[in-house]
């Protein structure tokens, strides 16, 4: 048995090719959106449905075995880094998503000033900002004269 199939058992998840293909395209890193899922998995499975890639990412995020993220103005990303905590810088210019280890390490790592009576159990933080690629492309923008 695989590592990615005693991971399905262990979430008592049944083990199918697409769940394999996913949890391995995920398992090489990123935060991916869903139609680069997609094609990546169409690469190792011959016919597999943009519908079915969605809901394998939704039982495999309910199960904890991914991550989704969204960034406001971007689409749903996911990653198999999962249960860390850990936050992502985000850049304004192309979307770029880094992550960022929590310096906390436990959520969650904000303590808000009023909790309102609410048990609080998660500070969702994202970092924005301008990646090096969008940087140098900034200061090397060349203005056009009149303005
Ligand atoms: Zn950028
Ligand atoms: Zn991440
Ligand atoms: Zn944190």
């Amino acid at each position: 048995m695989s590592g990615a199939e005693e991971l399905l058992r262990s979430k008592g998840l049944r083990v199918t090719r697409p769940r394999l293909a996913v949890l391995d395209v995920l398992d090489g890193g990123g935060h991916l959106e869903v139609d680069e899922i997609t094609r990546r998995v169409r690469e190792r499975l011959d016919s597999v449905s943009t519908q079915a890639v969605y809901d394998v990412l939704g039982a495999l995020s309910r199960a904890g075995l991914s991550r989704r993220i969204e960034p406001a103005g971007s689409p749903a990303r996911y990653e198999a880094r999962v249960g860390d905590n850990h936050h992502h810088v985000v850049c304004r210019g192309c979307g770029e998503i880094a992550d960022i280890d929590c310096a906390v390490g436990s959520a969650p790592c904000l303590e808000p000033s009023v909790s309102h009576g609410f048990e609080v159990d998660e500070a969702e933080v994202t970092f924005w900002g301008l990646c090096p690629g969008c940087r140098a492309r900034r200061s090397a923008d060349v203005r056009p004269p009149d303005v």
